[in-house]
């Protein structure tokens, strides 16, 4: 998708903190983060929300958590813990329309639902 931010992230097309990269997905910084660690996985191939999940992309999804648990570990909040969001559609926030796994953590976070 030419004109999606992440797409473009995902390509090199725009800049960003990449923290990790393989053919499936990328992990970078989020540029607003709202704790010490804040990092975005996306699938490279654009798949607008986890409504647009097909079941061949279960191994893509899959590997997104695996990618998740290595950021954690590099991160070094594996121990003291982290969330791990996806937003959907308007009522769930999602503002960016390309599927990514937020990975937060650094501190004890509030709970917050809603
Ligand atoms: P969501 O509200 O779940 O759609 O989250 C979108 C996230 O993407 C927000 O936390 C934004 O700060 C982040 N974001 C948007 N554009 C960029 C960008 N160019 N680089 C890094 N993070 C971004
Ligand atoms: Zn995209």
């Amino acid at each position: 998708m030419q004109t999606c931010v992440f797409c473009k992230i995902a390509t090199g097309m725009l800049p960003a903190t990449i923290l990790y990269q393989d053919e499936l997905v990328t992990a970078f910084r989020d540029m607003h983060p709202v704790a010490p660690t804040h990092v975005l996985i996306i699938p490279n191939k654009h798949i607008q929300s986890v409504n647009e999940l097909e079941e061949l992309d279960g191994t893509l999804v899959g590997h997104m958590f695996l990618v998740a648990k290595k950021i954690a570990e590099q991160e070094n909040i594996a121990h003291s813990g982290y969330r791990s969001i996806i937003n959907t559609g308007e009522h769930g926030g999602q503002t960016v329309q390309h599927l990514h796994l937020h990975i937060i953590g650094g501190q004890r976070l509030r709970f917050s639902m809603g």
